[in-house]
């Protein structure tokens, strides 16, 4: 993918993941790549250790994509769907033949934030979120039954928030040949902080206690980790999986 190196954003990225205190297994996945701009988190599902598998070829699939991507006249919008169905291909052929891999899926939320603005792909229910001026904004509809009801006016954000089937995704990556892709794109404004986060984060934590956490937080990484661990201590049932990407504006050339 063409993005340009001469970036006028400092970018501060944070990274952290638990297996929460219920789960043997951490079936989360993140990947961070600054050198392509790329920061992405997958959450996978599936038995006989098929959901960890899924969301690790979901990332490295994606990452592998973009980099090497010489995407040509094609739109960035148009890159990145390319690269999520390639993901979901390979997921697919990976549990093809494997009776012990069916099943296999995952979710796909991945961050691009380049001198352009930022371009975000998704599937599933992770979510991407944005603190700008103090208050957040989650930037991505899930893709679950309940979050689907409440759109259609159906269900309540109450009702849908105890929801027995609140975990049962409508979309995911590796569970049906074509699925669709939302992409979003945006300017990035200076001090923007984008955050990506599991169900297991989102989930256990309020949207205003995860904006006054990033806020406290001197850097990234300490946010990332201090999310996590607020999660794990308020819930912890499920992984639980944060990416934080701070911009900055770079000082003007002297
Ligand atoms: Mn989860």
């Amino acid at each position: 993918m063409t993005v340009d190196s001469d970036t006028a954003w400092d970018i501060d990225y944070g990274c952290y993941t638990d297996v929460g205190r219920v789960r043997q297994r951490n079936e989360d996945a993140a990947k961070v790549s600054p050198d392509i701009f790329l920061y992405a988190v997958a959450d996978g599902m599936g038995g006989h250790r098929a959901g960890d598998r899924a969301s690790r070829i979901a990332v490295q699939t994606l990452h592998d994509y973009l980099a090497n991507a010489d995407s040509g006249d094609e739109s960035a919008e148009d890159t990145v769907r390319a690269a999520f169905q390639k993901a979901n291909r390979s997921i697919i052929e990976d549990a093809s033949g494997r009776p012990d891999r069916m099943g296999m899926g995952t979710t796909l939320t991945a961050l691009i934030v380049n001198d352009g603005g930022y371009l975000i792909g998704h599937v599933g229910d992770s979510r991407a979120l944005r603190v700008r001026d103090g208050s957040i904004e989650q930037l991505t509809e899930d893709h679950s039954i309940v979050a689907d009801q409440v759109r259609e006016g159906c269900m309540t954000e109450e009702e849908a928030q105890n929801h027995p089937m609140r975990h049962v995704l409508s979309r995911c990556m590796g569970c049906e040949p074509d699925p669709e892709v939302d992409v979003l794109t945006g300017e990035v404004q200076d001090g923007d902080v984008f955050v990506l986060g599991s169900d297991g984060l989102t989930g256990a934590l309020g949207v205003e206690l995860m904006a006054e956490t990033i806020m406290a937080a001197s850097d990234a990484a300490t946010a990332s980790k201090d999310l996590v661990e607020l999660a794990r201590e308020k819930d912890g049932s499920d992984n639980i999986t944060a990416v934080v990407v701070r911009c900055t504006a770079s000082p003007a050339p002297s």
